[in-house]
């Protein structure tokens, strides 16, 4: 087959700041599956689409493509209106697993199709999996029965959902060209859209826990996102929210999983409770059903009906005890007074150095493993209270884990006001 296109031409186009056709997009997300348009050739692009950027035409292009790569569910037959959200990661983000339930509990169905962490924020998957029993593999069929059945599946995504975007994505890891934003919104919009979900809300976090750590960048993530998403005809809304601290009190796969729990039976951290009831809202007024109220199905138990019955679905015990780690080790107050700044991607670290988190795709993690916040912004602590308890299976992990949580905290004589969760609303 003789290609009509030629790699370098257009790596040489873009890094000219160039627009590249919808013909050339075409090509290359295709060549590159084939392999005709090599990693190194990739790599190149995408640093040039780093550096140069792209207009939105060749950004919807660039996401249709990778959408086109793979396969694109329907969900058009099921009884009920869907919605999902995505989360951009984040430290203590258990939000799926309190807010996917949830919604199902009001009428609405989520195929929540997730991934696992990598570095220091945690993957849904991998809370998950601290629950004995618990997969995370559906194939489609099982994946749509227990959307009519449950109303809330969380499953890995399949490697038939943008294949394009999972072969890309590991490449941008290891050549620098993560941070692209036409690159991060096609990644996660490809994916989102090949589910098939109705509507969409989308939670990017803005701070140091975040991918984005100013506004500025966040808001153009988000209006790129929604404007992707309302293009291919999934309603869409973003919510940029505060990740410069950690949400509710615990960092770590079982340990997030027992705060879940804790909304879920009507309790549970205000900041969790908190956006747990936002994103609802959102999800539910997206997809036609705003007139119903969250707040109850979390007070009368139908939410954590709906939990039970998505665990079980699964093959997990939802009232089997969940791992603890071997150790703890508690850091303290060495002072008197106030918390006003308790770091998001220190907690994180510290979590990932615990156990809780892997260095390379693949790795087994420790469930029980993370950190727990006794105090955190706007607290009261003397001197010699915890602050912290760590928690690992391999004690060995402490040290590297302390060095990272040495600049995490700062407590002041007075408090001083916290910034707000919710930022700004985008659709
Ligand atoms: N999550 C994704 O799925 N893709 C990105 O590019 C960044 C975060």
């Amino acid at each position: 087959m003789i290609e009509p296109y030629d790699a370098v031409e257009i790596i040489r186009s873009k890094r000219d700041r160039a627009e590249l056709d919808d013909a050339q997009i075409d090509w290359a997300i295709d060549a590159y599956g084939r392999g005709v348009l090599t990693d190194e050739q990739m790599a190149a692009l995408a640093m040039a689409i780093l550096l140069n950027g792209m207009d939105r035409r060749e950004i919807r292009r660039w996401t249709q493509a990778m959408i086109g790569s793979g396969e694109r569910l329907d969900l058009s037959g099921l009884s009920r209106p869907t919605a999902d959200k995505h989360s951009a990661g984040g430290v203590g983000d258990k939000i799926s697993l309190s807010v996917v339930p949830l919604v199902a509990a009001c009428g609405v169905a989520v195929p929540h199709l997730s991934g696992r962490g990598l570095g220091h924020t945690g993957g849904t998957l991998d809370k998950l999996e601290s629950i004995p029993g618990w997969r995370a593999s559906l194939t489609n069929a099982e994946l749509m029965r227990q959307l009519e059945k449950v109303g809330a599946v969380i499953c890995a995504a399949g490697s038939g959902l943008s294949p394009a975007d999972k072969k890309l994505y590991a490449l941008r890891d290891v050549t620098g060209t993560v941070e692209a934003i036409p690159l991060i919104a096609s990644s996660i919009m490809s994916k989102k859209i090949a589910e098939g979900t109705g509507a969409l809300v989308l939670d990017v976090k803005v701070g140091t826990g975040a991918f984005m750590k100013d506004l500025d960048s966040a808001r153009e993530l988000a209006t790129t996102m929604v404007a992707l998403g309302t293009d291919e005809g999934v309603r869409t809304v973003a919510l940029l929210t505060d990740m410069s601290t950690p949400l509710g009190r615990t960092a770590g796969n079982a340990l997030e999983v027992r705060e879940a729990l804790e909304v879920l039976a009507g309790g549970g951290p205000s900041d969790v409770v908190e956006l747990t009831l936002a994103l609802a809202r959102e999800m539910l007024g997206a997809a036609g059903r705003g007139d119903v109220d969250p707040a109850e199905r979390l007070s009368d138990g139908s939410a954590m009906d709906v939990w039970r019955a998505m665990i079980s679905a699964q093959g997990g015990d939802p009232h089997a005890e969940l791992p603890r780690a071997r150790e703890t080790r508690v850091v303290s107050a060495d002072v008197d007074g106030f918390v006003v700044r308790l770091d998001a991607l220190a907690v994180g670290e510290a979590a990932w150095r615990l156990g809780a988190g892997r260095t390379r795709q693949g790795e087994p993690v420790q469930a029980g493993s993370g950190v727990e916040m006794h105090a955190k912004h706007g607290d009261e602590v003397r001197a010699g209270e915890p602050l912290l308890t760590l928690h690992t299976d391999t004690p060995e992990r402490f040290e590297r884990a302390v060095v990272a949580l040495e600049d995490a905290y700062d407590i002041a004589d007075a408090p001083v006001p916290q910034p707000p969760l919710i930022l700004q609303r985008i659709r």
